[in-house]
């Protein structure tokens, strides 16, 4: 198949050439030019604020029914494309096809949730005396502008969008300028299905150009961003300039605790599938290995027999396991932070090298008995690499659990029943895995506490965060 032709989506028409600058996408498996990208100026952005400003006051008042019908036409038009998706997905990010075509599933299953979400948005009605009444209503917050990043090229931007779109909410979402294809991909499923085209618009830029020119708009009410927990601090300080509501989905360091009574096969078969999946590019990722001294050489032995195992090649390949980095920046970050830890005293017991020159390979990684002063043990790796090491007991296992300021995803292993409370209670997380690494669905609250950001996205929560809550008081 080709690569589609890119452009911007202001107010319902493709906007390209005249002169723009432009942003060459590469496919990760081989380092060649994709297409040129058009980043927009500050009169395209203008453009779409005054458009969202239209669509939010059209789509405010539309339907329960108008909306689902919306997100469910939507959904069927992934199901007939998702072939067509997933392959655009893989060719720009590097996935392989198989994770490419689940993920555009796992959008099906949102706009769906959402579709049916859009009838329950109740407000209620207070008891008062005869004669006066006072409801609480719920409204939507007003146009949106919304950052997605690169490493779910599909299932970002349906985030991005299906919310604010269910809320009745419009929205400009600029998607990662690396994976533009996936994201016009899904907002096209949702033009088709008859969304009006003021009410949801795709700009790509420069980064901090396009979210500086939004976030000083007062259309926009709420900021709504994935990525680095340094960038979602700089845009929540600049929405906050103009008192704008914010989800801020961020950075995680996801720690997994292996206690000695864990059934260990079926840990770790789950986990080291987890860690590898999308080269490990992926904020829930399982990262920080915590097990206990009872298990321990079993558990290494048998994480590095699986990691060399995984098939690394092209996406698109049959019988690939892990495709490549999505970019460059991502092997300098893994050479930088296995290099420093190593040094450091770590024990590189595979992995820990480029694959070829070809593309953004790097091999799956295990290090162990690495000190927690080492870079990788305090920032977000990002990529295929694991981190393994030795705790006496629970209370330390918890303790190197809740060290680092991130608090997104962090999972448990173990069959003791009391203790399985105990840790999901005691950890600092927005979501814990209990003897499981699937921590999400359409239905359940996907989102971070501390540096790990705050507000949720999927589930009733991710509409909730679309909407402001109104007082009526009538006498
Ligand atoms: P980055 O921090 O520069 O960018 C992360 C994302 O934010 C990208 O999509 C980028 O386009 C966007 N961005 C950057 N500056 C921006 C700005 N001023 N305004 C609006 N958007 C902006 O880094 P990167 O090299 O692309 O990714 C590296 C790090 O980002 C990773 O180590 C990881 O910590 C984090 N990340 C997190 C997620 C996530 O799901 N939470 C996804 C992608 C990247």
């Amino acid at each position: 198949m080709t690569y589609p032709e890119l452009y911007l989506m202001i107010d319902g028409q493709r906007v390209i050439g005249g002169g723009r600058r432009t942003h060459s996408v590469v496919n990760p498996a081989t380092g060649d030019v994709l297409a040129d990208l058009p980043l927009a100026n500050a009169e395209d952005l203008d453009a779409a604020l005054a458009a969202a400003q239209r669509g939010f006051l059209r789509w405010r008042d539309s339907t329960p029914q108008e909306r689902s019908a919306v997100l469910q036409g939507a959904a069927r038009l992934m199901v007939e494309r998702q072939e067509q998706l997933a392959r655009i997905a893989t060719l720009e990010q590097g996935k392989t096809l198989a994770e490419a075509r689940i993920e555009v599933m796992m959008n099906v299953g949102l706009f769906n949730f959402y579709a049916g979400e859009t009838f329950r948005l109740y407000g209620r009605a207070l008891v008062r005396p005869a004669g006066q009444r006072s409801t609480v209503t719920k409204e939507p917050v007003g146009p949106v502008a919304a950052f997605a990043p690169w490493n779910f090229p599909i299932g970002n931007p349906g985030r991005k969008l299906g919310a604010p779109i269910a809320a009745g909410c419009s929205v400009i979402l600029k998607a990662a300028e690396e994976t533009p294809a996936s994201a016009l991909g899904i907002l096209q499923c949702l033009l088709d299905a008859g969304l009006p085209g003021d009410v949801a618009q795709a700009v790509f830029g420069v980064p901090d150009e396009v979210s500086r020119h939004l976030l000083s708009s007062p259309i926009i009410r709420k900021m709504s961003f994935t990525g680095s927990t340094s960038v979602g601090k700089h845009l929540a300080k600049l929405a906050a300039d103009d008192c704008k509501r914010t989800t801020m989905e961020l950075g995680g360091h996801g720690p997994v605790l292996i206690f000695n009574d864990a059934d260990l096969d079926r840990a770790l078969d789950t986990v080291v599938a987890g860690k590898y999946r999308n080269a490990g590019q992926v904020c829930v990722s399982p990262t920080r290995f915590i097990v206990e001294s009872g298990v321990y050489d079993r558990f290494l032995t048998g994480f590095v027999e699986r990691a060399e195992k995984i098939v690394v090649g092209d996406g698109l390949a049959d019988g690939s396991i892990m495709g490549p980095m999505a970019n460059a920046r991502r092997l300098d970050a893994m050479d930088r932070l296995i290099g420093d830890a190593v040094e450091k005293g770590a024990c590189l017991e595979t992995g820990g090298a480029r694959i070829g020159n070809a593309g953004y390979f790097y091999a799956p990684t295990v290090l162990s008995g690495t000190p927690l002063t080492a870079a990788i043990l305090n920032e977000e790796p990002f990529g295929p690499v694991s981190l393994i090491n030795s705790f006496p007991d629970e209370v330390a296992m918890i303790a190197e659990a809740n060290r680092l300021p991130y608090g997104l995803a962090a999972y448990a292993w173990t069959s003791d029943a009391a203790r399985q409370r105990r840790v999901a209670r005691a950890i600092e997380a927005g979501m814990v895995g209990i003897n499981t690494a699937m921590i999400g669905g359409s239905d359940a609250p996907f989102g971070g506490v501390k540096w790990s950001g705050h507000g949720a996205e999927d589930g009733p929560e991710g509409i909730e965060a679309c909407l402001v809550t109104k007082a009526i008081h009538e006498g």
